[in-house]
C-alpha cells in the first residue's frame, strides 16, 4: 500500500549524516538537489504549474540570501537538500527560486510523482521543525543545527540539551459494528459543512498507546465503546508535524452520544448508504489521505 507522502524514496543516510564534511561535500557537488521551501509552502512554476523540486548549482546564492540548507538524504549518490527561504519575503523567495508563486504541496497531490510529493512533504516538515526549534525548551538559549538539520543542540554549555525532530502522532479509526448488516461510524465535526461526515480522529496523548487513543477518542466523541482495535496502516503527515496511524475497530456498543462540541452528529452507515452518498457527490475524504483509504477499503470489501 502506498499512501501519499510515504514510501521512503530517499536513503536518509542516518549513519553518515553526522559527518559534517561528508554532508558539506554532497552540498557542494554541482548536481546537489536543492528543494526550495517557503514557510510551509513549495515554490511553483511552469505550465501546467508544478512545484520546483531542484535548484541545482544555486547553493552559494541561496546561502547569501539567508536560506537554511537541510539534508534530506541521498537519491542514488546525489545529495538532496531542503532550502528553507522562510527568512525572505514572499516576492524575493519566488524570485530567487525562479518560480511564479507559492502553494501548499497538498494542492499537487496526484499531479506530481509520489516520490516528489514525499520529498516535498519531508522537506516542508523538516524545515518547519528547524524553524520552530530555534531555542532550547529547557533553558531558552539558542540551539545549533547538526547532522544536516536532523538534530539541534542547546548552545549553552551547562545545558547541552539535544533536540530531535518532534512528530505528533494521531489516530484515525474506522469503527464498524460486529454483526450484519455491517455499518461504519462517521461523525460530523463542529464547523464542517452540513451533511459532511468523516471518520473519528484525534491526537495521541502522553501515556497512551495508539490503541488507548483510539478507544478514548471514539468514546469521547461519539459515546461508542470499542472492542477489538486492529492497526491498518500509517501515513506521514508533516502538515506541519503529524503522523497518522489508521485503525479499524469493532464496536462493543452502538448507541450514539456525540459530545455536542467537537462532534455535533454521529451516525452509522451501511455500505449501501455510503456507496450512495459517494455516488451522489459526497466526499469520502481527501484523495491523498488515509481516511479515504480506510473508507474506500471498507466500502470495497465483500
Ligand atoms: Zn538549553
Amino acid at each position: 500500500m502506498n499512501l501519499a507522502y510515504s514510501g521512503g524514496f530517499l536513503d536518509r543516510a542516518s549513519d553518515r549524516r553526522s559527518d559534517t564534511a561528508w554532508v558539506t561535500a554532497l552540498l557542494g557537488a554541482p548536481r546537489a538537489r536543492l528543494i526550495p521551501i517557503w514557510r510551509d509552502c513549495c515554490l511553483v512554476s511552469g505550465d501546467p504549474p508544478a512545484p520546483v523540486t531542484s535548484l541545482n548549482g544555486r547553493r552559494n546564492g541561496l546561502v547569501r540570501e539567508g536560506s537554511t540548507l537541510l539534508f534530506l538524504g541521498l537519491d542514488g549518490d546525489t545529495g538532496v537538500f531542503a532550502a528553507d527561504l522562510s527568512l525572505l519575503d514572499e516576492d524575493r523567495a519566488v524570485e530567487i527560486a525562479g518560480a511564479e508563486r507559492v502553494a501548499d504541496v497538498r494542492a499537487f497531490s496526484g499531479t506530481i510523482s509520489a516520490a516528489d510529493a514525499a520529498m516535498l512533504a519531508y522537506a516542508r516538515g523538516l524545515a518547519y521543525w528547524n524553524r520552530h526549534q530555534q531555542f532550547c525548551g529547557t533553558c531558552g538559549a539558542a540551539t545549533l543545527s547538526h547532522h544536516g538539520g536532523q538534530m539541534r543542540s542547546c548552545s549553552k554549555e551547562s545545558c547541552g540539551q539535544l533536540h530531535f525532530p518532534r512528530i505528533a502522532p494521531a489516530v484515525i479509526t474506522l469503527v464498524e459494528t460486529a454483526g450484519p448488516p455491517q455499518r461504519c461510524l462517521l461523525a460530523r465535526h463542529s464547523g464542517s459543512a452540513p451533511d459532511s461526515f468523516a471518520l473519528i480522529a484525534g491526537f495521541v496523548e502522553i501515556g497512551e498507546s495508539l490503541e488507548d487513543a483510539v478507544r478514548r477518542e471514539v468514546a469521547e466523541e461519539t459515546g461508542v465503546r470499542v472492542g477489538t482495535v486492529a492497526y491498518v496502516a500509517s501515513q506521514a503527515w508533516p502538515f506541519p508535524a503529524g503522523l497518522m496511524a489508521g485503525f479499524r475497530a469493532t464496536a462493543a456498543t452502538d448507541s450514539l452520544a456525540p459530545d455536542g462540541q467537537e462532534i455535533v452528529e454521529a451516525r452509522w452507515f451501511t455500505r449501501a448508504e455510503l456507496a450512495q452518498r459517494s455516488a451522489s457527490g459526497h466526499s469520502l475524504g481527501r484523495v491523498d489521505s488515509i481516511d479515504r483509504h480506510l473508507l474506500e477499503s471498507w466500502l470495497n470489501q465483500t
